[in-house]
Order: C-alpha cells, then sequence, then structure tokens
C-alpha cells in the first residue's frame, strides 16, 4: 500500500500522493508527518524515529545504510487549495444527472432508450459541456431533430444544469476506496468541513 494522505494546512485531506513524493516533500521541508496524535515529525525527527522502530503499518523503505518507515499521513506547510472538478461528461454521469428522465417530456425512461441531446446541435456550433448536454427520450429526439428547442418549439422541462463539483477526494471516497485506519479521523474531518452542496 503506497497511498499516502495528503492534508492540508489545516489538516483537511486534500489528496493522496505516493510514498515517493510524500518523501520528497518531507526532506524538502513542504510537509511534516502527522500521526493518529496530531504530533508532528519533521525530516530529521521522522528519520530518527524510522531506525528506532521495526513495525510500521504501511511499512518501509530501505537502501543499503538506513531504512525509512513509509508515512500514511503528511500534512503540507504550505498553502494549498482543495481542488474541485466537475464529473466527467460520460453517458452514465449524464443518465444518473438527469434521473434517466428525458428533458423535454419529463417522463422516465429506461437507459436503452434515451440519447444524449445537445440543445444547440453540434452543427450548429453547440459545445459538448454540462450546460449544452440533456438526456432526451428517443421521440422527442426524433422530433427535435437537428434543429435548437426553439425552432422545434419544444420546451426543456428540464433545463440543463451543471454537476456540484466534487472534490478529487470525495470522488474517490464514493467509490468504495479502502481506507488506512489512520486516516478516518482526517477524512471524518473532511465530511465535517466541506461545503454542503445546494
Ligand atoms: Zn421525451
Amino acid at each position: 500500500m503506497s497511498e499516502v494522505l495528503v492534508l492540508n494546512r489545516h489538516f483537511i485531506p486534500v489528496n493522496f500522493t505516493t510514498w515517493r513524493r510524500a518523501i520528497v516533500l518531507l526532506y524538502l521541508d513542504r510537509a511534516n508527518v502527522v500521526d493518529e496524535e496530531y504530533r508532528l515529525y519533521n525530516f530529521n525527527e521522522w528519520f530518527e524515529l524510522s531506525q528506532e522502530i521495526n513495525d510500521h503499518p504501511a511499512g518501509f523503505v530501505y537502501t543499503p545504510r538506513f531504512k525509512i518507515a513509509i508515512p500514511e499521513i503528511i500534512v503540507l506547510k504550505f498553502y494549498d487549495k482543495i481542488q474541485f472538478e466537475q464529473p466527467k461528461l460520460t453517458r452514465k454521469n449524464i443518465y444518473e444527472h438527469y434521473g434517466y428522465k428525458c428533458c423535454y417530456c419529463g417522463k422516465k425512461f429506461d437507459s436503452t432508450q434515451l440519447n444524449i441531446d445537445h440543445i444547440i446541435p453540434r452543427s450548429r456550433g453547440g459545445k459538448t459541456e454540462w450546460g449544452n448536454i440533456v438526456t432526451s427520450c428517443i421521440s422527442c429526439n426524433l422530433k427535435k431533430g437537428n434543429r435548437t428547442p426553439q425552432e422545434a418549439k419544444m420546451k426543456l422541462v428540464i433545463p440543463p444544469y451543471k454537476p456540484s463539483r466534487r472534490t478529487k477526494l470525495s470522488l474517490v471516497l464514493n467509490t468504495n476506496f479502502k481506507l488506512h485506519s489512520s486516516w478516518q479521523k482526517f477524512v471524518d474531518n473532511l465530511y465535517w468541513n466541506t461545503e454542503v452542496e445546494q
């Protein structure tokens, strides 16, 4: 297991990184290791501790002359904004976003009965982005054809809207990701400190 949980200066989880990068950040004095008791270690302290212990959940990196314990959690010393990401425009994400409903007639359909519709058709310069993409059933799709809703005199019962942005971390946490026990406290911290979605 090589994933290291990265906390920002306020102990809020912001990302994962590899053990290599974690040790580099530690060595460059851009991060400290933090343990479950919120004790912080700089590179020298962590290095010394590593020589004294023989048992460490994440294991060790060995060189011919010394070993260094792989940190499980590091806390950054510099300012690091939490990065948000928009869910990708996949068929699955789009269908789920609109609840498997046709945005023109509002009825619910099986995924095989749905299409992805560019509100402003692509041939007319419409972009493939959340604001221009809706789901439509086959009959609404045929009716609309290569026209804008206005031209087709069709109303969007469900107007297009963008999904709320998630942190990279919450996207990962949504997928049955296995957590180190030492991470739990900090991940709970994220849960209580993340803005509630509208
Ligand atoms: Zn429809």
